[in-house]
């Protein structure tokens, strides 16, 4: 065994279904008092007025302004109803652009967060926050913006689309995918990331057969939690920093812009790591990774072409260009001419290259 480090993150992660319930007594044990719940707007902020009344007194309002990539107008907005109503927590309802909002705050004013996710997306298990000014994106890690307890109560996820489902859930594959071949990987990250994909592997298409199957909707959410550990655990390579330029470059969509790449750079990097190949593979149940998750997002009915997520043609270069401007750990050399012929792949909707 190589040797490795492994650093434990202090998350209190409360997982079933109606663990929603424990909310209140959860907000008790951190001992505070004025809770300001977040959300999205719309149906979001009816699901988080529905949380805010399970606080009773503790809460003393929902702001319902979160949006995608965490501007930092939106936060700034959101700072003020803070203050304006002497918030001392916030809980987040909703998927990563609502805990986006969380941690933005946290970030400024050390306000500890809940965190109650309905999508796979993972953020709440990260140190990780992605903001956005004048349309550039910048991330940062720190302890400061991970939050203090995470309650994944499996019902919030039952209204989850399952077409949305399906991309959220190979979303969370991807972490544990580049998890496998970090850098600094670890042997407790791998068990984690390994059980992750097997999970989400066998419910997403038991999902998208039954949107009602809560067994399924259980070992999906218990998968992304396993992979969204991953992602704050270990550092990721070429597939997170593709999508990073392809969702700011053209403004795709982020589940649907990992499901459609990640065979791609996966099969890019599999001549460089065999064993998580193996690995990737064996949780997928099929021979070959690149291939395995290919077929797996057929089966789930995903859009597969990049074309038809709104990707320009004559991106492609572009995307390889800004894709090798700045280096970046990746098991395999980054090189020209692999990346557009695999942009070109991910682009036409054509299989991986074997
Ligand atoms: P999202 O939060 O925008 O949710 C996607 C859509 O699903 C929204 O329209 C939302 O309203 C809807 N939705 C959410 N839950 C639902 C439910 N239960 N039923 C019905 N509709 C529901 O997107 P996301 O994919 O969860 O998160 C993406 C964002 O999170 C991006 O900004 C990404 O950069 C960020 N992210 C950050 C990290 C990190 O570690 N910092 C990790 C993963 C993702």
């Amino acid at each position: 065994m190589q040797p490795f480090v492994y650093e434990a993150l202090p998350t209190r992660v409360v997982f079933g279904s109606g663990t929603v319930g424990q909310l209140r007594a959860e907000a008790e044990r951190l001992g505070v008092r004025r809770v300001l719940v977040l959300s999205t707007p719309g149906r979001g902020e009816a699901q988080a007025r529905e949380i805010a009344a399970l606080l009773g007194d503790l809460a003393v309002g929902v702001h319902a302004g979160a949006v995608m990539h965490t501007p930092v107008n939106v936060t700034e907005k959101a700072l003020q109803v803070v203050e304006e109503l002497g918030a001392d927590a916030v809980v987040a309802v909703g998927g990563g652009s609502t805990t986006g909002l969380g941690k933005a705050i946290a970030l400024r004013t050390d306000l500890p967060q809940i965190v109650l996710p309905t999508t796979y997306a993972g953020s709440e298990m990260t140190p990780i926050l992605g903001e956005t000014q004048d349309g550039v994106k910048t991330t940062q890690r720190t302890p400061k913006v991970l939050p203090e307890v995470v309650i994944y109560d499996v019902d919030l996820t039952l209204g989850l689309p399952p077409a949305i489902a399906a991309t959220s859930g190979v979303n969370a594959m991807a972490h544990a995918v580049e998890a496998l071949y970090a850098r600094d990987r670890n042997p407790v990250t791998s068990l984690m990331a390994e059980d992750g994909i097997r999970s989400l592997a066998q419910a997403l298409p038991k999902i998208v057969g039954d949107p009602q199957d809560n067994e399924a909707r259980t070992d999906a959410l218990y998968g992304a939690w396993l992979c969204g550990a991953c992602l704050g655990a270990v550092g990721m390579a070429l597939h997170h920093k593709l999508c990073h330029v392809l969702g700011g470059s053209f403004d795709l969509p982020h589940a649907e812009t990992h499901t459609i790449v990640l065979p791609h750079a996966v099969a890019y990097n599999a001549p460089a790591a065999p064993e998580a190949m193996e690995r990737i593979a064996r949780a997928l149940g099929t021979s070959d990774a690149a291939q395995g998750l290919f077929a797996l997002a057929g089966r789930l009915g995903a859009k597969q072409a990049l074309r038809d997520i709104g990707m320009p043609a004559d991106g492609i270069g572009q995307a390889v260009k800004a894709a090798v401007a700045s280096p970046y750990w990746n098991p395999r050399p980054i090189e020209e001419v692999g990346l557009r012929d695999l942009l070109t792949r991910a682009w036409n909707g054509d299989p991986p290259r074997a």
